[in-house]
């Protein structure tokens, strides 16, 4: 598999284009921002009435609509929630579409699963940072970068995979390592990805222990601390050396504890037995349906489980502990 850094990739390209990022939230904040400071011409477009407007203005990117911002783009970088991006496409991108023109995205959802099919004249290409977006904008600040994958669905002009290269290098992912893949196998892993380990697996792990412990007669603040607070840092430790960094880092005790109650907690042929079928549900299309019909329900269902989730006693506790720990309080980006 090969790997592109700074000195293979020609931010030149990518400079030469006018670019329009549709969506100013997680990560569409991180990208115009890292592309102004890498030299890029580039826009935000929101659409009409958005609250957002005056941040991007405090952050002195120019502001269009999203009518606007598809005529005079020639890039256009669609970094809406995807199940928005369908609607935005339809309505205002399509009929502005020239040859030549780049359709760039940062998941391959709608693209892979045929939500929205761009005419065969333009380019069809995916930079997609490994990361959330405000991690985007911080290590770029940082003079470090975000591992990203890129990916090309049309190769209108032969120069999709350098025009993907070259927008990761103004975001600062050539900075951490870019690796090419294609639009199915980003979309796919990502989805399982969020949905067994980081999104859904971590959450259930976390919370069922912290039920358990509270059940078996704890103070929650104990629970809280152990179950959810340290998480982050025996992350840090994955992210930093991998698992044996983890292992070599806490002590023995708990090195021994973790691989032997580690697979009883998870026994490796159930729990993977699991994992394939959902693995199945994302490759036939099922999870996207899913997903796209409580989207045009109004996410009644993705609704009625965040507020679930927010009356969570693990919640509750969290709260008060974190408000004694004012340094932790991030300010949200996403306007909801
Ligand atoms: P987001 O939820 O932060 O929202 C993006 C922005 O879209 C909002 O800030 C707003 O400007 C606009 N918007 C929201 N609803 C809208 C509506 N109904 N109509 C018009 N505009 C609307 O999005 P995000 O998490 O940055 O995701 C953008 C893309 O990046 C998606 O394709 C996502 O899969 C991908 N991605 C996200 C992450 C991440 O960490 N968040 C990581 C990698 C890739
Ligand atoms: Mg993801």
């Amino acid at each position: 598999m090969r790997l592109y850094y700074d000195q293979d990739t020609d931010l030149e390209l990518i400079k030469k284009r006018k670019i329009a990022v549709f969506g100013y939230g997680s990560q569409g904040h991180a990208h115009a921002l890292n592309l102004r400071d890498s030299g890029a011409n580039v826009v935000v477009a929101l659409r009409d009435g958005s609250k957002t407007k005056e941040r991007v203005v405090a952050d002195e990117i120019e502001v269009k609509s999203f009518e606007k911002a598809a005529k005079w783009a020639d890039f256009i970088m669609v970094l809406l929630p995807d199940q928005v991006q369908k609607s935005v496409y339809d309505s205002y991108i399509q009929q502005h579409l020239q040859p030549s023109d780049v359709l760039a995205f940062a998941h391959g959802f709608n693209i892979h699963f045929n939500e929205i099919d761009p005419p065969d004249f333009v380019d069809v290409i995916m930079i997609a940072p490994k990361s959330p977006g405000h991690l985007v904008r911080k290590t770029y600040q940082d003079g470090q970068g975000t591992p990203c994958l890129v990916a090309v669905s049309q190769n209108h002009s032969s120069q999709g995979l350098d025009l993907a290269l070259s927008y990761s290098k103004g975001i600062g992912g050539t900075r951490a390592g870019t690796i090419e893949t294609n639009f199915k196998n980003e979309t796919e892993t990502d989805l399982f990805g969020e949905q067994v380990v980081l999104c859904g697996g971590v959450s259930e792990l976390v919370k069922n222990a912290f039920e358990t412990l509270v059940e078996g007669g704890y103070p929650p603040e104990l629970a809280y601390f152990e179950c959810l607070h340290e998480i982050k840092l025996i992350v840090d430790l994955f992210y930093e050396g991998g698992l044996s960094l983890m292992n070599y880092s806490v002590s023995d005790t708990a090195e021994y504890g973790g691989y032997v109650r580690g697979p009883e907690v998870l026994p490796a042929s159930a729990t993977k037995e699991r994992m394939k079928e959902i693995l199945k549900k994302v490759q036939d299309g099922s999870f996207a349906k899913e997903y796209l019909a409580d989207c045009a329900n109004n996410q009644q269902k993705l609704k009625q489980y965040r507020n679930q989730t927010s009356e969570h006693q693990i919640e509750q506790v969290g709260q008060k502990l974190r408000s004694m720990m004012p340094w932790l309080q991030k300010k949200l980006v996403k306007e909801r």
